[in-house]
């Protein structure tokens, strides 16, 4: 389980997390939503500490994650971003082995027979050879899921990672993440995607001005919001 208890971040003066709480059990996936400047990437970053929070506590299967060292962190929370940042000059297979033998230690050899397995499972065995300019938008953000789901995570973190892709290549990315939260994968997303947030959600998490305004049931969340803010929000966007 992943728990964010009164999380707070700020970047210098400005308060940009104003103490945010969202309980993840095991298993589940919590889709985040929200205007552009709520915070969500930033409570994301916070949960990694690619930014450092100000206060309040990560709680990774109840033990503090602030405790830990970042790179063991970041070892058992994955994060995949919009922008895929694969290496450019390195095959699909490659970035996933690099990683592989960076993170985990690997052998070569293990880490391509591990890199290639993985690779399968996201429908790219046959692009392994690629470098990703050889490989569309959608391709590349698998590449991306590959590897960090290749470091085997207890949690994984996606921040808007189909907002950069040509609309038909949004359904592929989608459909991966779904399976994987069907396979048990304990998740937050933080997505755009209000059609992903209602089918695949255990929990919808609306963020505002730095702050959790309502979370609940999809289904209920998004024909029945409770306050206007969110109302205003799903007007707006559905
Ligand atoms: P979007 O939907 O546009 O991705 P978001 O909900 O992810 O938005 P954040 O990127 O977390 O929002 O930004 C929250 C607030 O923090 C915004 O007001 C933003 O301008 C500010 N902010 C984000 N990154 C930085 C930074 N590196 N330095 C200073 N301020 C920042
Ligand atoms: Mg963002």
């Amino acid at each position: 389980s992943l728990e964010l208890v009164g999380l707070r971040m700020a970047y210098g003066d400005v308060d940009v997390l104003r103490g945010v709480d969202i309980a993840v059990p095991a298993g589940s996936t919590t889709c985040v939503i929200g205007p552009s400047g709520s915070g969500k990437s930033t409570m994301l970053r916070g949960v990694n500490r690619l930014h450092e929070p100000q206060g309040g506590d990560v709680l990774l299967d109840g033990e503090s994650a602030l405790q830990l060292k970042p790179d063991v962190l970041r070892r058992r929370i994955g994060l995949v971003f919009q922008h895929f940042n694969l290496f450019p000059d390195h095959t699909a297979l490659e970035n996933v082995a690099l990683a592989l033998r960076k993170v985990k230690g690997m052998s070569k050899a293990d880490a391509r027979e591990l890199a290639a397995a993985r690779l399968a499972e996201v429908g790219l065995a046959e692009r392994a050879g690629h470098r990703p300019r050889d490989l569309s938008g959608g391709q590349q953000q698998r590449v991306a899921i590959a590897r960090a789901l290749a470091l085997e995570p207890e949690v994984m973190l996606f921040d808007e990672v189909t907002s950069a892709l040509d609309p038909e290549l949004v359904k592929g990315v989608l459909t991966l993440m779904a399976t994987l939260g069907q396979r048990g994968m304990t998740m937050v997303v933080v997505t755009h995607e209000m059609g992903f947030a209602g089918k695949a959600a255990d929990q919808v998490v609306f963020m505002d001005e730095g702050k959790v305004v309502e979370a609940g049931d999809p289904a209920q969340l998004f024909s029945d919001p409770a306050s206007p803010r969110l109302r205003r929000f799903l007007s707006e966007v559905l």
